[in-house]
């Protein structure tokens, strides 16, 4: 079965714009997975930690034949590939992935949580995620991606994001 998926992709040390791409062009190279398209990339202050270091943010959108369970253990793999002689302080990370959605699925493992719990509260996610799908429907919340940004805007003004390009 072929799922479209999305995943979130996030850099707060080093070269935030080439660990991004360097991520996207690995998960591009994985059997079974087929990049579709990324987002541009945005600049975003830390969340919920206390860093001096700002992130760089993109969705992209890829079709898969994994299973939710593969594509996450290969999404691990690209964060340990590309953060192995990095330095980690606190939360700090030369790259994050998250797998965000896959298909309409909700899934509720251990180790392994989809629609990403966090991904509502999240402009840096919800933006660029509207740039690719603004009419994809949440499945757990029912509401389209547009509304959930429009909505967050609302409720936590806060957040700032900053686009930038490639
Ligand atoms: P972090 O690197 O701090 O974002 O945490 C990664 C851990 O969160 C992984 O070991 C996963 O098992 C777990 N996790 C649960 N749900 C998800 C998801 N949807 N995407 C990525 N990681 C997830």
């Amino acid at each position: 079965m072929r799922v479209r998926a999305y995943i979130g992709l996030g850099a707060n040390l080093g070269e935030g714009r080439r660990n991004l791409l360097a991520a996207w062009q690995r998960l591009g190279r994985v059997a079974g997975v087929e990049t579709v398209r990324l987002s541009r990339p945005y600049r975003s202050a830390p969340l919920g930690m206390v860093s001096e270091h700002w992130f760089t943010n993109a969705v992209g959108e890829i079709e898969t034949e994994l299973e939710a369970g593969q594509l996450l253990a290969m999404l691990l793999q690209i964060e340990r590939q590309l953060g192995r002689d990095r330095r980690r302080q606190g939360s700090d990370r030369p790259i994050d992935l998250d797998l965000l959605l896959y298909g309409a699925e909700i899934i509720s493992r251990p180790r392994l949580e989809v629609p990403h719990p966090q991904m509502t509260k999240r402009l840096f996610v919800l933006e660029p995620l509207k740039e690719l799908a603004p009419g994809l429907v949440h499945p757990r919340r029912r509401l389209t991606i547009a509304e959930l940004a429009a909505r967050l805007e609302i409720e936590d003004p806060g957040q700032r994001i900053i686009p930038e390009s490639w």
